[in-house]
């Protein structure tokens, strides 16, 4: 589906992927651009995009479940987009460099210079239109000049200036060539960064999720966030995937600071002479580059007045520029060759594409100017910057997305002291306007008088920036004068997140070439081997291991056992751990006839619908479902909290229903409980069917005839059988070749005993309720052997949460390649189980655990270390 470099996390071979020497989180306008520079530069990059090639529903709803407070930040939900592309999919490509004066100290509007000098970004300005395709852009004077118009001059309050808009904003299809073919440049979507491993003051892995649920973590010398200014600094909040608080986590500033433009509807404005007012205002096209005019406010003139950064433009405003922008999109499609249009409204649109080609092709080839009538009359916008404030601020709010991540919410506060500005700069526009003769303007009266209550109808601009400041130290800021995170060598910024103040600017021209500009400190360690760390590091890693496979279906290294899961009056209870489940990113469910007093079955059902096709699901037959009757149920749901409190009365009472129960194995008995099973699963296969704690001579050549034909029909996709290890054994040498599973239960009291091998797949169970309980007593006996292993795996493991990590990581280790089975009772519990399996940091403790622990416990487990 996807060309030679372009991949889904979720169908992806991870183990197929080039080892990167950079990570870009994030595929918008700065990330793109700096993974086309640094792929033509020959380096090897990784691109993680959160969205895929186009905007879906179900994707875009992961934004718009931020949340804000204070003025009305529209932008956050209708000005981001989870999508290859990012925001350029939709933007007009206006690029405007920044404003003079953040480089200048400005005391009176307490607002501290950028850590950086104005010459250090220009040649990456250059660069950045070199990259967008516009290095024949011209300056002003230039422009000027070339439609033959001596402009007004300009005042020492105003500035008459252009800006310059991308030819093709798109930046997806700028660089689709470099994303499609380069061999330097891998791009993975449907691939969110929602965590990160550190060792010391490195990050040592990005962990990515897929809205389906699969993981991978991610490995590459330099990491670079460039996913748009909230997702940086909601990424930047979230805990290590080890859990622990990141590093930079107490820095004063991170999310704070937030800042958009003010943006407002100013007042109006009637042409003097109409001629000279278009002349002067309407949009210039030359060699294929669009120029916008626009008025701001000159540096020395802000120094003078004590005023912010602000900017003005007129808007045309026509009862026809619906139509009017129909065929402007129509001329430019036809133009790129593509049809970016609905042309179902083609034969609709004619008769007014009709009427506007003759003056809008004649004015553009003859002026090179925009044709833009104004029966509605002439508006005045203004784009003013806003003081950045602490209380201004991007949060992680309680509730989670559909990956389990911390929503956003985000306070933006603007101060009643940005009227001054406003209104200055208002009256200093109008000014000049009447004084050149151009037109007369009407400025709103509240803006004109300075009464802050005007400030109340401002909008956002969809230009979020802050929440990640560069400043000179930690103190002043998220990322020091080069982007890189204080507390993190290797971790990069690049976006507006990092502007400690904005300007007027449109933020994103600035952005891409700050992110040029750390492509090339990055080039430069790499080219002078001044990586944190020896290039052999870089490498991708589907998390812990390769996933492991049922019937060619990819499925997690953890299932969840459903043994306690029960329907009916606990239907709701049930179907939380299983979302937590899934959430924690497991994928393979465990259950059986016999569980949940009968009615196991249902609840996984039940919390399972919509959702089938996303898990593996394994049943058994052989051990007879319980016949409860629904009052019994219902009574046990009542008791429920005496259950909790007093685990004891019930613990071990389900096995003991299970282990009393009489095994059948007669075909029609077979047959009719995997009816029920499915019935009640409400699917029309099972992943995996097991006969349940069957023993050799349950296996007779009538019951594996029967199987087989089972599984040619597709009503079980895999067999295999669920019993005690020996038992598995023997089968397995019995009948070599015919089993795809077997599932016995493994723990450390069996660290001896690897999986016997013999079948496609081993799953194993009981990691924890055979050894949490014993290991947990004898570690508390003996206090010097804790100390040791605790020390081994770096790890407190008389915390019992920690020993139950590391006891389920051994089991996954010993088990390599195959499913370990885990359960709770409790949503936290299980969404841990998720962390767990994916923890690279607990591998190496199971690991150091496993080769110390038969030495510390010597022959104390004797007895239980046996194959269970
Ligand atoms: C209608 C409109 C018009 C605009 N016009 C202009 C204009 O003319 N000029 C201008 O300068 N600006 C304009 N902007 C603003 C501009 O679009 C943004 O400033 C710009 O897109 C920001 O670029 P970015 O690369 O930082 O982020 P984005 O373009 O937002 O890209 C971020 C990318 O990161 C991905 N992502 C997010 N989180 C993760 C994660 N955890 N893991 C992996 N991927 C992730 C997202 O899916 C997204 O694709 C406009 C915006 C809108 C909505």
């Amino acid at each position: 589906m996807y060309s030679d470099m372009l991949f889904e996390l979720s169908r992806v071979d991870l183990g197929a992927l080039p080892a990167p020497e950079i990570i870009i989180v994030g595929g918008g306008a700065v990330g793109l651009t700096m993974a086309a520079e640094l792929a033509r530069k020959q380096r090897r990059v990784l691109l993680l995009e959160a969205g895929t090639k186009r905007v879906s529903r179900e994707s875009q709803a992961l934004m718009e479940g931020a949340s804000w407070e204070g003025f009305p930040l529209v932008g956050l939900h209708s000005g981001r987009f989870r999508v290859l592309g990012g925001g350029t999919n939709f933007w007009g490509g206006q690029l405007v460099p920044m404003d003079q004066a953040v480089f200048l100290d400005r005391p009176w509007r307490e607002e501290t210079a950028w850590p950086i000098a104005p010459e250090e970004i220009q040649a990456y300005y250059r660069r950045a239109f070199e990259l967008i395709g516009m290095r024949q852009q011209l300056e002003d004077p230039e422009v000027w000049k070339r439609l033959g118009i001596t402009p007004p001059a300009s005042s020492s309050n105003i500035d008459l200036i252009f800006t310059r808009w991308a030819p093709e904003p798109n930046f997806a299809q700028l660089f689709a060539e470099d994303i499609e073919k380069s061999p330097n440049l891998t791009v993975l979507l449907d691939a969110q960064v929602t965590a990160f491993e550190m060792e010391n003051d490195r990050v040592v892995g990005a962990r990515t999720k897929s809205l389906s649920g699969r993981e991978a973590t991610f490995r590459a010398p330099f990491v670079v966030l460039a996913n748009g200014t909230v997702e940086i600094a909601r990424l930047l909040m979230l805990p290590l995937a080890s859990g622990q608080p990141a590093p930079w986590s107490g820095n004063p500033w991170l999310g704070k600071g937030f800042l958009d433009h003010v943006d407002c509807d100013a007042g109006s404005a009637y042409p003097i002479d109409k001629e000279r007012f278009h002349e002067i205002f309407d949009n210039a096209y030359i060699d294929g580059v669009k120029y916008s005019p626009k008025l701001k406010l000159a540096c020395d003139a802000q120094m003078k007045h004590e005023l912010g950064s602000i900017a003005g433009h007129f808007l045309f405003n026509s009862s026809l520029s619906e139509h009017l922008a129909f065929a402007k999109s129509f001329v430019k499609s036809l133009m790129r060759g593509r049809f970016d249009v609905d042309l179902k409204s083609l034969p609709r649109e004619a008769l007014f594409i009709l009427r506007f080609s003759l003056p809008l092709v004649l004015r553009y080839i003859f002026y090179r100017r925009m044709y833009n009538p104004a029966d509605l009359g002439i508006q005045l916008r203004l784009t003013s910057e806003q003081r950045a404030l602490m209380s201004s601020a991007i949060t992680l709010s309680e509730e989670r997305d559909c990956l389990g991540v911390p929503q956003v919410k985000v306070v933006w506060k603007v101060e009643e002291a940005e009227i001054a500005t406003l209104s200055r700069f208002a009256l200093m526009l109008a000014e000049y306007i009447e004084g050149a003769g151009l037109a007369r303007i009407e400025l709103d009266p509240r803006l004109a008088a300075g009464d802050p209550a005007f400030l109340q109808g401002i909008d956002d601009a969809n230009h979020q920036m802050g929440g990640a400041r560069m400043a000179g130290d930690a103190a002043g800021g998220v990322v020091d004068a080069n982007l890189r995170v204080f507390g993190a060598q290797n971790l990069f910024v690049a976006g507006a997140a990092v502007y400690p103040s904005s300007g007027f600017p449109n933020p994103t021209f600035t952005a891409i070439a700050l992110g040029l500009r750390v492509c090339d400190s990055i080039v430069d360690a790499l080219q002078n081997d001044r990586t944190p760390e020896s290039k052999a590091e870089s490498r991708v890693e589907p998390l812990a291991r390769r996933h492991p496979k049922i019937a060619g279906v990819e499925t997690t290294p953890l299932g969840f056992g459903c043994a306690y899961l029960t329907a009916g009056w606990e239907q709701r209870k049930s179907s939380r751990l299983i979302h937590a489940a899934l959430e924690g990113g497991i994928r393979h469910f465990d259950v059986a006839p016999s569980y949940g007093m009968g009615s196991a079955e249902d609840a996984l059902g039940a919390a399972l619908v919509g959702r089938r096709s996303e898990v593996t699901i394994a049943s058994k037959a052989g051990l007879a479902r319980p016949q409860v009757k629904s009052y019994v149920m219902a009574a046990r749901a009542l008791a429920a909290p005496i259950r909790r409190a007093l685990p004891m009365i019930t613990r071990g009472v389900g096995s003991k229903v299970v282990q009393g129960a009489r095994r059948q194995f007669g075909l029609p008995v077979i047959e009719a409980s995997l009816t029920e099973s499915l019935r009640r699963l409400r699917t029309d296969y099972l992943d995996l069917f097991f006969l349940h704690q069957a023993e050799p001579e349950d296996v007779t050549d009538e019951v594996l005839r029967f199987l087989d034909d089972l599984r040619s029909k597709g009503l079980v996709r895999w067999i295999g059988v669920a019993s005690d290890r020996s038992a598995c054994e023997t089968i397995a040498v019995a009948h070599p070749g015919f089993f795809d599973a077997f599932q016995y239960s493994w723990s450390i009291l069996n660290h001896d005993c690897p999986p016997f091998g013999g079948a496609r797949l081993t799953l194993t169970h009981r990691a924890l309720l055979n050894a949490l309980q014993p290991v947990g007593e004898w570690l508390s006996q003996r206090p010097d052997a804790c100390q040791r292993l605790s020390e081994a795996a770096q790890m407190d493991l008389s915390a019992e949460r920690n020993l139950a990590d590391v006891l389920l990581s051994c089991a996954l280790l010993a088990n390599e390649d195959g499913i370990v089975l885990a359960s709770s009772r409790k949503t936290q519990r299980v969404r841990r189980l998720g962390e767990v399996m994916e923890n690279q940091s607990l591998k190496n403790s199971a690991r150091a655990f496993l080769a110390a622990f038969p030495q510390e416990a010597g022959t104390y487990f004797g007895s239980e270390a046996r194959p269970a």
